[in-house]
């Protein structure tokens, strides 16, 4: 599949920091990305958005409250979604998008 020979070439967006993912109480996945690019997780009384770098290793960003790790996981997706849209292709729908600005 073309998109996900694609991931890896997706630039950082610099206003995101990404650090190993640090194992924090049972993770649980709820929301995964368009592509699987991101994915929306929580652990441990905090949320935080994964994803994957290769192997078993995957890395994370913008941990902290909901609101917090949601904002950070609809700024990734709109522009993985305009990275497709700028490729001329249709992003998969995503519906986090819809929650911006709602309360977890
Ligand atoms: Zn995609």
């Amino acid at each position: 599949m073309a998109n996900a020979d694609r991931r890896e070439l997706v630039e950082d967006d610099p206003a995101f920091t990404w650090e190993p993912y640090r194992p924090s109480g049972v993770l649980r996945v709820t929301h995964t990305s368009c592509c699987g690019m991101y994915e929306f997780a929580s652990g441990g009384g905090t949320f935080f958005v994964l994803r994957h770098v290769g192997g078993a290793r995957y890395e994370e960003t913008g941990r902290g409250r909901y609101p917090i790790a949601l904002a950070a996981y609809i700024a990734l997706v709109k522009q993985h979604h305009a990275d497709h849209r700028g490729r001329g292709e249709r992003p998969e729908p995503d519906t986090y998008l819809a929650r911006e600005g709602r309360r977890g």
